[in-house]
């Protein structure tokens, strides 16, 4: 894959020599913005001097690398509390995802993912780093970090599937999650979070959706309202 390189401001990180074996883990961030690419990205890094980096950008067109591997970007580290026992700059690469924003709520375009999961495959490769040590921002610090995949563990679940193939074990966190965002119901489309909301009342408008009427009794689950979303982003059910 072509990566494209713009040295971010020498504030913004720390020069060292790192080689294979110190790089042990890949860490994925989201940029919390709405339509920027990763060139913008590049070009910011390189301009402020903000004591903050990571090593790459990514969009669903190009990848943009701010800071070389072997040095170390400032992308991971708090002054609270670490909750991943190992990870932390000085051992890791850090991979900002850019994100777009609808009703509310941060997503990745499918190209981002995929040209992220190939960027990951590159640097597992060359660095001999497992899926296992592919984490997330919030799996260090609790960042809500990458919020797509803070707040979906299906979705982060599924990066991690692109990456090998495989499923990668759950931990039990995420099972918790999993099985809570399962018996999650709405019920009328009041309940219906902002995310949904136009899409429901644009089913029940059409007749689509009935319950038992006046929109109570749907019975909505979690998960078939995010395929039913899906499908109206997709311009499946028309304006
Ligand atoms: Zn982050």
């Amino acid at each position: 894959m072509e990566i494209h390189f713009k040295q971010a401001n020498g504030g913004n990180y720390l020069p060292a020599s790192r080689g294979k074996g110190d790089i042990q883990y890949l860490v994925i961030h989201f940029t919390a913005n709405d339509g920027d690419t990763a060139q913008n990205n590049a070009d910011y890094f390189a301009r402020e001097d903000i004591s903050t980096s990571a090593h790459y950008f990514v969009d669903e067109n190009e990848v943009w690398q701010s800071v070389a591997d072997h040095d170390i970007a400032w992308h991971c580290g708090t002054k609270g509390t670490y909750y991943h026992p190992y990870c932390r700059n000085a051992n890791s690469i850090g991979i900002e995802m850019c994100s777009r924003l609808q009703d509310g709520k941060y997503y990745f375009r499918q190209g981002t993912i995929e040209n992220a999961e190939a960027l990951a495959r590159m640097l597992m490769e060359k660095y001999g780093i497992g899926a296992d040590h592919v984490v997330r921002h919030y799996d260090v610090t609790h960042k809500t970090c990458p919020a797509p995949y803070v707040e979906s563990a299906a979705a982060w679940n599924a990066f991690k599937t692109g990456l090998t193939g495989e499923m990668d074990d759950m931990t039990a966190d995420e099972v918790k999650r999993l099985i809570e965002q399962s018996r999650t119901v709405y019920g009328t489309v009041d309940a219906v979070p902002d995310w949904g909301r136009a899409t429901v009342e644009k089913l029940v408008r059409n007749g689509w959706l009935k319950g038992e009427g006046d929109g109570k009794g749907l019975n909505l689950s979690e998960d078939l309202l995010r395929t039913l979303v899906i499908n109206d982003r997709a311009g499946i059910y028309g304006e």
